[in-house]
């Protein structure tokens, strides 16, 4: 079976910009995985961390069966995710257990920076896949495989020197947008926190303009998530668009974008 994972940096993330992906995939026969590195142990004003933590897992875990998608326990407790060799080994051995053939990860360009370190991470984590001399916690053999990464929106759609960050292709999440609300409602503990934090009316609300506002960008969708594929080099022998092979019409490479990036050698 063609497998994906979305890595994000808190529980949360992925419902906001990944899952309405993973969900189309769903669609179409892939099997999904869900992995928050952090624990979400610093989004409460309320909670002390450690309850908070169990609150949290619990949320995720909820959240990735709404999906239906395989969880993954996290790695790190808030603000620790560090570009780090502990948590890179851990990752690693994630990656090469799952084997995927598409993995959907934060943006390079963020507001925070375990955002920033959350993609930093996985992109070494894929590329060391079939480096038979890195070693992994738990020890897990390399593996012969290519992988495409992709690229979620900054939070905000903003990178953190506020410039827009313009998506390279949309992938149309009307179908499956209900159930992507579904699986962010379990984040019950964020409603408060979010609102005093950040100011969102409502965490469901904000995801449902974000998603809109991205389907306008796309031309063509009512709610879309917005992706920039990673460079293939070092990644797969070939350059590959696994995403646009998938969802077919669901998926619209922007051409601006890609006319921006300059012509291939
Ligand atoms: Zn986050």
């Amino acid at each position: 079976m063609k497998v994906a994972i979305a890595i994000g940096a808190h529980p949360d993330d992925i419902e906001f910009g990944m899952a309405g992906t993973l969900l189309m995939l769903r669609r179409v026969g892939w099997e999904i995985h869900y992995l928050n590195v952090a624990n979400g142990s610093c989004g409460s004003r309320q909670h002390r961390a450690a309850k908070l933590v169990a609150m949290r897992r619990q949320e995720a875990r909820a959240a990735a069966r709404v999906l239906g998608a395989h969880w993954h326990p996290s790695l790190v407790t808030d603000l620790e995710i560090l570009y780090e060799l502990k948590t890179l080994r851990r990752l690693a051995a994630i990656l090469r257990e799952v084997k995927p053939i598409i993995v959907l990860t934060q943006s390079p360009e963020d507001y925070m920076e375990d955002h920033t370190n959350t993609c930093r991470l996985v992109v070494t984590a894929a590329f060391s896949l079939g480096m038979a001399n890195f070693r992994t916690v738990p020890a897990r053999p390399a593996i012969d495989a290519e992988v495409t990464l992709y690229h979620a929106l900054p939070h905000g759609l903003r990178d953190g020197l506020r410039r827009r960050i313009v998506p390279g292709a949309f992938v149309n999440t009307t179908p499956v947008h209900a159930t992507k609300l579904a699986a962010l409602a379990e984040h019950k503990s964020q409603q408060d926190w979010l609102d005093a934090s950040q100011g969102m009316n409502s965490y469901l609300q904000t995801m449902d303009e974000m998603s809109r506002a991205v389907g306008r960008l796309s031309r063509r969708f009512t709610h879309a998530e917005g992706w920039r594929r990673h460079s293939h080099l070092g990644f797969s022998v070939n350059e590959a668009d696994p995403l646009a092979v998938a969802l077919g019409k669901e998926y619209r490479v922007n051409r601006h974008y890609e006319a921006a990036l300059g012509r291939c050698l």
